[in-house]
């Protein structure tokens, strides 16, 4: 008899849609037979890494046979001098998403939920809906609506996501929100911040949520080093909490999840201030060369904190496959049910030029293509 393995499997799991990452370049090139093509489609850093950071992992690479430290000691120490807090609050993950399933896997089971917004980061929809249940919020203005969270919240209820900025919107909550939200939400429901772009938020209105730990201990920050300090390939995020929440993430946690090359490369990324304030630097011009640009093309867009923006286009599949055939790999936002809207990822000036001129071709041959519709479809009718 043949075995169905689709059934047998956790039904939390056979139901999930995966998840679609960038394409990479290798992959849009080896299909098109084209080269020199550009991502902007996960939010990288187009400077790459700190060249510190870089040596840090080449002189750990002979070591590759030695097993990590499963403890991370030598990055709990750094993160804990640059955070100022105590290494006992750190939980480090293979990246944050490691760190956000742990918190899921910890804290949700079938019969509880977890309260998110609508275009939320989906990774967290996947891990939530592995586990438990999602409660989702209607977003406000393509942002979370706070009041309607803290509606939200019910009996099942163990955890809230905050992402902050939002992925794929690029919206923020403001300082005063994320009060209003702390002081209402159970000090039972665990209050998950991702905060995967602070290190590019420049607004004085945009809540530094580390300074709260001390007051609410039911709050837990994520961030990465995959966004801001270049070091996407090797997989690294941390969480900050009360030491009891990090005590049970760490027990939930695998114990060599995080590789020697990684830690070594985020102590010395981290003591790269000068790489940091470059990074943030490009993305602020390159932020206002593509507003100034999708304002001269007259193409809405979601105003953005984050290291992207995301762009009416009308048809972002569409728009999507056309950009792929001018070399230019963007995201598409289907996933997310905003059919209209591509994610674009802030370059160097040179790559959102490039962009910009892909963009301006085709949607000229679109609009083309739509008018040549409409003077036919006004003959027919
Ligand atoms: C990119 C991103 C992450 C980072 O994931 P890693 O696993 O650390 O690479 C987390 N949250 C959001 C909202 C992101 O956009």
């Amino acid at each position: 008899m043949k075995m169905d393995f689709r059934s047998l499997a956790n039904t939390k799991i056979s139901s999930l849609t995966p998840y679609q990452p960038g394409k990479p370049v290798e992959e849009l090139e080896r299909e098109l037979g084209i080269t020199s093509s550009i991502k902007l489609a996960s939010n990288e850093n187009p400077l790459g890494p700190s060249p510190q950071a870089l040596l840090a992992a080449q002189q750990a690479l002979p070591h590759m046979h030695i097993y990590p430290d499963g403890a991370c000691f030598e990055l709990k120490q750094a993160l804990s001098h640059f955070l100022s807090v105590k290494p006992e609050q750190l939980t480090i993950g293979n990246g944050s998403e490691n760190v956000l399933e742990l918190i899921v896997k910890a804290y949700l089971d079938p019969a509880s939920n977890a309260v998110l917004s609508q275009y939320a980061f989906l990774t967290i929809q996947i891990l939530v809906q592995s586990y438990g249940n999602i409660k989702m919020v209607p977003a406000r203005e393509w942002g979370h609506d706070i009041d309607k969270m803290i509606a939200a919240i019910d009996d099942q209820t163990r955890l809230l996501f905050l992402v902050n900025p939002n992925n794929p919107t690029g919206t923020y909550t403001n300082e005063n929100d994320f009060k209003r939200l702390m002081q209402s939400v159970p000090s039972h429901v665990l209050v998950i911040v991702d905060e995967a772009y602070s290190e590019y938020i420049a607004k004085t209105d945009y809540p530094d949520a580390l300074k709260y730990l001390s007051e609410y201990p039911n709050l837990v920050i994520t961030r990465t080093f995959s966004k801001i300090y270049g070091l996407a390939a090797l997989r690294l995020g941390y969480a900050v909490s009360s030491p009891d929440i990090a005590d049970i993430l760490n027990r939930a946690r695998l114990p060599f999840n995080v590789n020697t090359l990684a830690s070594r490369a985020a102590c010395a990324a981290l003591m790269d201030h000068a790489h940091v304030k470059k990074s943030v630097q490009l993305n602020h011009q390159g932020m206002r060369q593509l507003e100034e640009g999708l304002q001269k093309m007259q193409l809405n867009y979601i105003p953005s904190i984050g290291n992207f923006i995301t762009i009416d286009v009308e048809n972002g599949a569409a728009v999507y496959q056309k950009l792929l055939h001018e070399g230019v790999i963007v995201r598409p936002l289907t996933a997310y049910s905003m059919p209209k809207h591509i994610r674009v990822t802030i370059g160097t000036a040179e790559q959102n030029e490039r962009f910009l001129a892909a963009l301006q071709k085709v949607c000229d041959t679109s609009s083309a293509k739509m008018k040549a519709t409409e003077s036919l479809w006004r003959h027919d009718h």
